[in-house]
């Protein structure tokens, strides 16, 4: 079931978002070599809940932190832990939700710690446009195979691979709605897109090759299956009269250089 929203609804998502994407810019001022992803979950915890949310996370289907945060070759949903300790030259893909006035938020950036290699950075810099590429075709009228298409069309003219076994989804008063947003498909096909719904794209796009392992034994970390490196970002968009129109990080309050307009 597809819920649409109405305008009220969309601009409680906006706060919970905007609350997500100022976490997402205070993780981000703490990102450097040395620090713990499990420093960096408790201080996005303290934050989200001094702001009047609760981390949409924590507890989720027995998630145990309030941050998924992803290094290299980890896919998504990494574990925070004092033991995993960032050093120069990793990526980290930090996923963040929130949960407040009976909404949800739910941003991911990747951060690159200190300097890291050309390669690398191109990688992240394909990964940010095939998230604008996909945004562009949230529109009433088009389909979700256009916004699947376009992500995967731009990711793979550079060789890189899409990741399948994951997708964006649906998001309201619950973190998974429908519809499903695969990042790789054909254009014309899937759910028509309506006024009203709000989604989430998040392209997570594999220097090598698409396949993910699901297998890990704490039950939720995904890895590239050949170990390349994984990069993410997530946006939550609403459709609108207007277009596309990004929930995440269009507030004057944004002026962290890395959260970015469309
Ligand atoms: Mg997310
Ligand atoms: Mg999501």
């Amino acid at each position: 079931m597809i819920y649409l929203k109405t305008e009220e609804e969309i601009e409680l998502l906006r706060e919970n978002n905007l609350l997500v994407s100022r976490t997402l810019a205070e993780v981000g001022r703490h990102i450097a070599p040395g620090v713990t992803t499990k420093e960096l979950d408790t201080l996005a915890e303290d934050f989200i809940r001094s702001h009047g949310a609760v981390p949409a996370f924590l507890g989720y289907q027995g998630f145990p932190a309030s941050l998924c945060i992803s290094i290299n070759e980890e896919v998504v949903h990494g574990i925070p832990s004092s033991k995993r300790v960032l050093r120069e030259g990793d990526i980290v893909s930090v996923d963040c939700g929130t949960f407040m006035k009976g909404f949800v938020g739910d941003s991911a950036y990747t951060f690159a710690v200190g300097e890291v290699a050309e390669e690398v950075r191109q990688l992240m810099e394909v990964t940010k446009e095939a998230l604008r590429k996909g945004t562009a075709q949230a529109k009433a009228g088009n389909r979700v195979g256009d916004i699947s298409a376009a992500v995967q069309e731009y990711a793979e003219s550079f060789g890189y691979g899409v990741v399948r076994e994951l997708e964006g989804h649906g998001l309201g008063r619950k973190m998974h709605e429908a519809p499903g947003v695969p990042n790789y498909g054909a254009r014309g096909r899937g759910p028509l897109l309506k006024q009203g719904m709000v989604i989430c794209i998040e392209p997570m796009i594999n220097m090598g090759g698409w396949e993910a392992e699901m297998d890990d034994p704490n039950g939720w970390t995904a890895r590239t299956a050949d170990g390349s490196l994984s990069c993410q970002y997530e946006h939550t968009i609403a459709i609108t009269k207007q277009g596309p129109k990004i929930l995440t990080s269009q507030d004057p309050i944004l002026d962290a250089p890395y959260l970015y307009e469309f």
